[in-house]
Order: C-alpha cells, then sequence, then structure tokens
C-alpha cells in the first residue's frame, strides 16, 4: 500500500526582511519513511524551504507569508523548534553547526535536550555511536579538532539525540571529499532501513542525492521547477543536462 503522507508543504511564500520574496509558492510531499531530496543550485531556495518547515526564519528576519505545513495531518507552521523536536522533527544545519569548545561526546549530548530520561539518553547515545563508530573514537576530542567529516557526522549524530521521525538534512555534502559524501549518506540509508528515520535533504550534489533518494524535487528562483521519482529524474534529459554535467 502507498506510504503515509508525513510532511505535506502547500505552496508557500517566504518573504526575508518584509520585502525580499525568496519562496514564491512552494509545494512538497514527504511519505513516510522516504528518502526525499530538494535539489538545485546557489539560491535557488532549498535552505530556506527546510527552515521554513523547522521555523527557523525568525532568526533570519523571515517569515512565511502564504500556503501552509503539515506534518501527521497538523499544521506546524506555529510551532517553536523546540516543540518540533518534541514531535519529531529536527534540522540539521548546513556547515555542520557542531560547538566547537566542546568534545563530540558533549556536543552529542547537548542534541537531548528536549529528553528527560537519563537511561533512555545513555542507550541513545550507544545507539548513534553504533552507526558512527568514528564518533565513539573520537568522543573526548573537541570538535574544533575533528575532521570536515567528523563534524558533519557530530551534526547529524546530535540531531539523532531527539530520536527523531523526520530529518531536515540540509546540504549534507557541502565540503566534504567524496568519498565522506557517500560514507555520510550510506549511514542515511541505513538510518532510513533500520530505524525508519525519514529523511528530507537539501543538496547541491545532484548526482550523490539522486543515487540514496527516493523521489527529488527541483528547485530555480524560488520555484519548484520539476519533480518525479530519483530515477526519472536521473534519466531526464534537462536534469542531465543542467545539473548532471552530462552533456
Ligand atoms: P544555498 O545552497 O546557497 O544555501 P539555497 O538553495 O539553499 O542555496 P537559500 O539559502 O534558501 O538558497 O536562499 C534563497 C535566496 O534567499 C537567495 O537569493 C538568498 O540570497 C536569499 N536569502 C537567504 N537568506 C536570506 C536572509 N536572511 N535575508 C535576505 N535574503 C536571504
Amino acid at each position: 500500500q502507498p506510504a503515509k503522507t508525513m510532511l505535506e508543504v502547500n505552496g508557500i511564500e517566504v518573504i526575508y526582511n518584509h520585502v525580499i520574496l525568496v519562496l514564491k509558492g512552494v509545494s512538497l510531499t514527504v511519505p513516510e519513511g522516504g528518502i526525499v531530496a530538494i535539489l538545485g543550485g546557489n539560491g535557488a531556495g532549498k535552505t530556506t524551504t527546510l527552515r521554513a518547515i523547522s521555523n527557523l526564519l525568525k532568526g533570519e528576519r523571515g517569515e512565511v507569508t502564504k500556503g501552509s505545513i503539515e506534518y501527521r495531518g497538523e499544521r506546524i507552521e506555529n510551532l517553536t523548534p523546540s516543540d518540533l523536536v518534541r514531535r519529531g522533527v529536527v534540522q540539521v544545519m548546513e556547515g555542520r553547526h557542531c560547538f566547537a569548545h566542546l568534545t563530540i561526546e558533549e556536543n552529542l549530548y547537548t542534541g537531548a535536550y528536549t529528553r528527560t530520561s537519563k537511561a533512555e539518553i545513555a542507550a541513545n547515545l550507544e545507539k548513534v555511536y553504533s552507526y558512527f563508530p568514528r564518533l565513539k573514537e573520537r568522543r573526548k576530542s573537541q570538535a574544533a579538532y575533528t575532521s570536515g567529516g567528523e563534524q558533519q557526522m557530530c551534526a547529524i549524530g546530535r540531531a539523532l539525540m531527539s530520536a527523531p521521525a523526520l530529518v531536515l538534512l540540509d546540504e549534507p555534502s557541502m565540503g566534504l571529499a567524496p568519498q565522506l559524501v557517500e560514507e555520510v549518506f550510506n549511514i542515511v540509508r541505513e538510518l532510513n532501513a533500520k530505524e525508519g528515520t525519514t529523511f528530507l535533504l537539501a543538496e547541491q550534489n545532484t548526482n550523490m542525492a539522486l543515487k540514496y533518494a527516493n523521489y527529488g524535487y527541483i528547485m530555480e528562483s524560488g520555484r519548484v521547477v520539476m519533480d518525479g521519482s530519483a530515477a526519472e529524474l536521473a534519466s531526464n534529459e534537462d536534469v542531465k543536462e543542467f545539473y548532471l554535467g552530462v552533456g
């Protein structure tokens, strides 16, 4: 049977600083258990879309002025980011935001801020280490002294400490060597398969994203210009020409 809809973004408009219209009516659907990619070049509106969903626009002086966002059938536009984390929606920001002066393990603990049971938190930490053995090895290291790949893993691991149902993952490949990008995406796939975690990810690396996602939306200047299954998009001539660099 078809998977249930988990997230439904319907015609959202986003304006920054009261005047700059950046999203011009974006709609997308994420099914329960899916890996969905938002693709497109620099400035297309991918990050803004994720921030609209996780209600992180305020700090950027942005607001959703039209449309609706539903998570598991309920409107969520007025929930705070921490309400959303409690309900299972967590965002991993672009650029691997780890606290540089904290150790990897301390960083991971900060991801459990909405939880109270010490036993559950400890079990979750062990689970994160089972997916990211490298983080376990580096758990006592200050984040500032770990590699870019380890910091990206730390940022994802921290998000997983809230036991999320839906992870919004912004540009996981950014600044990573191809082999590490593959490693990170493999873990996403494994979490999806074994834990049932749903992912909505923003990526400029179309090639890689289409290898791992089930479905994709291509954005240009604040609009979705094309969407389809990963296989459809990967074999589409326009996508090949403009996004996969295979003329
Ligand atoms: P990138 O991969 O560079 O993050 P993106 O597709 O995620 O690109 P956004 O970051 O969502 O794109 O940016 C979309 C547009 O909104 C860009 O034109 C950008 O300049 C503009 N923008 C982003 N943040 C702000 C802000 N805080 N204030 C004003 N304009 C902004």
